[in-house]
């Protein structure tokens, strides 16, 4: 596309020299455009009928006839962007089975919201969420919000407890395992409160130390067993007390979606009608914070798009 890019040293992205993602989409909708592509803005598919030659896809500005349809309608997530599911709907009135849709990637929320006053704090934790059997763990960044928790660890975890409200979700606060905040906590000569600012915004470590009950002028030395014993739970496997989630308003990805039996993995043709090809985040697949959702639309996209060409 010829768009100049810039790596980003500590994670190894691409992004555009120009920071502005409008310049991908340009560059992406020039080159369509200059292979022959035409835009319709502001229409919306309402239904796909299978034709004598093809399909007749059913807009809000009437019929068009096409020899073969790729749908790629995305999910339900912010739904500010377009994404009404519309797309579902229309894949299973077509016979394709689909899963049940729940948002993935979206912030999680606390009521009552009991760490509001920690709200703006962010830093680095090790999450575990827990559903029956199922474990899920991540590290990376964590936010606390007026309503919640947010950050890119949470949004990874999130869709353990959008479709499991009793599951669990432990935060280790630092890179320090139970172990080795015993033997910082055993070598520490000043007072708790300062030995834990050394690894936690200090917002935290006052309110870790009030919820277990540890006096904020406690000295390391002086540390009774229950308090040291408390820290150390709440420091490396705190239970966050999520109650909600924002929904498919914030989920940057839709979890469920057109089951992927129902399309060949080689081609993304339809497996229930000829000349339909299905690809991007209508599918049943999404994947973690990181541009993974990005990569699996982009390549089941040129997928599809070869396959239906070559249709
Ligand atoms: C806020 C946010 C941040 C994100 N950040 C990242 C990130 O950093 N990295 C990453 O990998 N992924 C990210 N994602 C996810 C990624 O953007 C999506 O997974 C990806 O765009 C899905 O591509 P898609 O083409 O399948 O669907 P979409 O991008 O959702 O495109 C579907 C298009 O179809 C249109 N449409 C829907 N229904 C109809 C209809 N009936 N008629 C006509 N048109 C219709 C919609 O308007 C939309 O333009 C983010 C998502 C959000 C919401």
């Amino acid at each position: 596309l010829g768009l100049p890019l810039a790596l980003e040293a500590d994670t190894g992205k691409l992004f555009p020299a120009s920071n502005r993602a409008r310049d991908v989409r340009d560059a992406l909708v020039g080159h369509a455009r200059a292979l022959g592509a035409q835009f319709q803005f502001n229409v919306s598919l309402t239904g796909l009928e299978p034709a004598a030659d093809g399909w007749t896809a059913h807009t809000t500005r009437g019929p068009i006839q096409a020899s073969r349809v790729v749908l790629a309608t995305g999910g339900l997530s912010v739904p500010a962007t377009g994404s009404d599911g519309g797309g579902l709907r229309i894949a299973e009135s077509l016979g394709h089975r689909v899963h049940a849709v729940y948002p993935a990637l979206t912030p999680l929320l606390s009521d009552p919201p009991g760490h509001a006053s920690l709200s703006g704090v962010s830093l680095h934790v090790r999450l575990r969420a827990r559903a029956g059997t199922r474990v899920v763990e991540t590290s990376g960044g964590f936010l606390f919000t007026h309503r919640g928790y947010s950050g890119p660890s949470v949004l990874d975890i999130s869709h353990v407890f959008v479709r499991n409200r009793d599951a669990s979700i432990r935060v280790q606060w630092s890179r320090l395992n139970a172990l080795e905040w015993q033997a910082v906590l055993a070598r520490a000569g000043g007072l708790v409160m300062s030995t834990m600012s050394a690894h936690l915004p200090q917002r935290l470590v006052a309110q870790l130390m009030a919820e277990v009950g540890v006096p904020a002028e406690r000295r390391a030395a002086d540390l009774r067993r229950v308090e040291r014993i408390g820290l150390i739970a709440g420091l490396t496997s705190y239970p966050l007390p999520a109650t909600g989630d924002e929904g498919f308003k914030k989920a940057e990805v839709t979890g469920g979606g057109v089951a992927l039996e129902d399309v060949d993995a080689k081609t993304l043709a339809s497996r229930k009608h000829p000349g339909l090809f299905v690809c991007g985040e209508i599918l049943d697949a999404f994947g973690p914070i990181g541009g993974h959702n990005f990569a699996w639309a982009w390549a089941t996209g040129r997928l599809a798009g070869t396959a239906a060409a070559a249709h």
